[in-house]
């Protein structure tokens, strides 16, 4: 998977003439040290890009123009280093297409008291220029992140570096093709809805494609490169001697080249299948999903279309991070001692989250009626991490997010035939469940082991979607408030 860098911010100050010259010079050469510092930090994934300092209601909107038609431009930073009349960013920032930040901070670190004089406190008014700039963003009720702090600040250099994160995921989303091999899973509401509605808000794309055609570019592959598949499986997993089933094996990776050739070729991103439509597969993808998944492709089982793209833009966004990100299910819970959830799904959870190395095994299927599928096995490793689930409602997009904790299941599971995650959400399953069920999130999720709160807080900010955050504040009461 790709990472980040070849993706740019740019960095925008604003001023105005009546400082003269000789400031705006200063301003510049200040800004262009920020820029500098800002894009060697390697908090900050993209790019950080200088741009000239703007002094005119015209400059504006050609550099915003400009923006919206950068390919690799994902948003800007902007700040006022000085005062920059705010009427003059009307017209630029209403044309503006791409997401910004309002970075607040100043160039010095301490005041010169013993110097300090007028010419000093001209050049350095952030303190007001930034409240002018804030005022017509509130009033245009723009989206946006404010950032305030010294810029060499770790934890300024950190926020800015989460909402780069944010916006990346935003630029993937409008971007990101979502194929579907069959339907949704019948009769069921959550993973369903308007995908229309989706490609307007979020932009991204969700079409069908008939099993019939996968199969097809399955079977384009000699059984040569089949086998070659399948010792790459011996030499990255663990196989024990009941689970060597050649066949169902070869079937499996079969399936693998099958599916990536399709994807490639079409420049697909993410995908769901469904149990209920397989004709022509002899067994539910398993291990191939969760290969694709660890190659950076959304995913998410039974038609789940929202799911699967959640997935892909959380990847996208957790790039270069620490922690994977995968498709999850609140599956079964553990209401002895501290309540906890046991995560999971059928086969599809992605080995980014495996702690060691996965195991590879076959097993029957309750579900689908097709051969044993082939399917990684392991457990997600212990710490901090996010669930969250995007649903639709009658008035639009809505995303809840849990804070969790992942930790060691009890006892061993030697029973359990799928990769799982063990965790204890905030504040507590008996209020992060109520609360999750008030708030309609569904049983499907993106777990994420990289990302936090405040990069799905950016996501939904820039996205123009309503956010409900579970974390350990969450008071059942304010919620449901909240909700109505
Ligand atoms: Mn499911």
């Amino acid at each position: 998977m790709m990472n980040l860098s070849h993706l740019e911010v740019w960095f925008v100050t604003g001023s105005q003439h009546l400082y003269g010259a000789e400031a705006l010079a200063k301003v510049a050469e200040n800004s262009q040290r920020i820029a500098a510092s800002l894009d060697a930090e390697g908090a900050i994934p993209t790019k950080l890009v200088f741009k000239p300092v703007l002094t005119t209601s015209e400059q504006i909107r050609e550099l915003c123009r400009e923006a919206n038609n950068a390919r690799n431009c994902i948003g800007l930073v902007l700040w006022m280093h000085t005062f920059s009349p705010a009427k003059m960013w009307i017209a630029g920032l209403k044309s503006l297409a791409k997401p910004f930040l309002h970075l607040h901070t100043q160039f010095n670190r301490e005041l010169p008291w013993s110097s300090i004089d007028m010419d000093f406190m001209n050049l350095n008014q952030a303190a007001h220029g930034d409240r002018e700039f804030g005022f017509i963003t509130a009033r245009l009720r723009l989206p946006r992140k404010v950032v305030v702090g010294f810029w060499q600040d770790a934890d300024t250099v950190a926020e800015v570096g989460t909402w780069t994160r944010a916006a990346a995921g935003w630029h993937e989303s409008q971007n990101l093709k979502v194929a579907r091999f069959g339907d949704n899973m019948r009769y069921v509401a959550v993973t369903d809805g308007n995908k229309v509605s989706a490609e307007a808000q979020l932009g991204y794309s969700v079409n069908g494609y008939g099993v019939g055609d996968l199969v097809d570019r399955m079977n384009q592959f000699s059984d040569s490169e089949v086998d070659k598949l399948l010792a790459e499986y011996r030499d990255a997993y663990t196989i024990a001697q009941q689970h060597d089933r050649p066949d169902s094996l070869r079937s499996a990776a079969r399936i693998e080249l099958g599916l990536r050739a399709f994807l490639e070729e079409d420049g697909f991103g993410a995908f769901t299948d469904t149990f209920q439509d397989l004709h022509g597969l002899d067994q539910l993808p398993g291990i191939a999903v969760q290969r694709l998944m660890a190659d950076g492709y959304g995913f998410a089982g039974e038609g789940d279309w929202k799911t699967a793209a959640l997935v892909r833009i959380m990847k996208v966004m957790a790039l270069g991070m620490k922690g994977g990100t995968s498709f999850m299910e609140d599956y079964t819970y553990d209401f002895g001692g501290i309540p906890k959830v046991l995560g999971s799904h059928m086969l599809e959870v992605c080995p980014s989250i495996a702690a060691g190395k996965p195991s590879l095994e076959v097993h029957p299927l309750g579900i689908g009626g097709k051969a044993d599928p082939a399917r990684l096995v392991f457990t997600a490793p212990s710490g901090p991490a996010v669930v969250a689930s995007l649903v639709e409602m009658k008035d639009g997009f809505r995303l809840v997010v849990n804070e969790v904790d992942v930790v060691q299941p009890d006892e061993e599971l030697p029973n359990l035939p799928v990769a799982r995650a063990v965790w204890l959400p905030k504040p507590s399953l008996k209020v992060a469940a109520a609360a999750w069920i008030y708030a309609g999130g569904a049983h499907h999720t993106s777990f994420s082991q990289a990302l936090t709160t405040e990069h799905l807080e950016d996501f939904a900010e820039i996205s123009g979607i309503e956010l409900i955050v579970i974390d350990e504040d969450t008071r059942l009461r304010e919620l449901r408030r909240q909700l109505r």
